[in-house]
């Protein structure tokens, strides 16, 4: 590789972070929605020295209220007393890192709507030059994204073009590009 070539391929960084809570699917019995919004309120209830933990989530119709079971019947010094807090502040992080497991969703038998709920952070560099650019992309934490839509906010250019660029070879990744992922990959553009 001569000099030339190194200076034109530019190496850079997305960072894939939440913005919010993400919507919660369910079909409500109450309505026609099927989606359902936490704000990060959790109800404690104490039996004897056992907890239940459920996190509360509002229809986005109808307001009704599900609650999605966090611990059930655990005993109150199995719990770390910092969290016990943290559910009865009703803390928005913590809610939102516990939407972050997979295992809590499936014991739910809800999946996750993040569309809306994302952002992506990218530095600010001059890429007019480069003739490759090799980008990794790192998720801030398990946020399911379709990769065409990712790559096209982050390109800047429509999903059709981003599946055109892969069709051409001209967008390659050791990573699949389509359907939805959340884990941490690279790709490189070439021009
Ligand atoms: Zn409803």
């Amino acid at each position: 590789m001569t000099n030339n070539e190194i200076a034109r391929r530019l190496a850079t960084q997305w960072l894939v972070y939440p913005t919010g809570l993400p919507l919660i699917r369910r079909r409500c019995l109450s309505c026609t929605s099927a989606q359902y919004r936490a704000h990060g309120k959790f109800r404690v209830n104490a039996n004897r020295k056992l907890l239940d933990v459920w996190l509360l989530a509002l229809c986005v119709g109808c307001g009704e209220t599900i609650k999605l079971t966090v611990l059930e019947r655990v005993h109150v010094r199995a719990i770390d007393p910092s969290t016990l807090n943290r559910f009865h502040d009703n803390d928005v992080e913590l809610a939102a890192k516990l939407l972050g497991d997979p295992g809590l969703l499936r014991r739910n038998s809800v999946t996750l709507d993040w569309d809306g709920a994302w952002a992506l952070q990218k530095p600010t560099v001059d890429v007019s030059e480069a003739e490759v650019i090799d980008t990794s992309v790192r998720f801030a934490q398990r946020i399911p994204i379709r990769l065409t839509t990712l790559l096209s906010v982050g390109l800047d250019v429509s999903r059709a073009e981003v599946q055109r660029l892969v069709a051409d070879g001209a967008l390659s990744s050791t990573h699949r590009l389509t359907g939805k992922s959340s884990g941490d990959f690279s790709f490189s553009l070439r021009r």
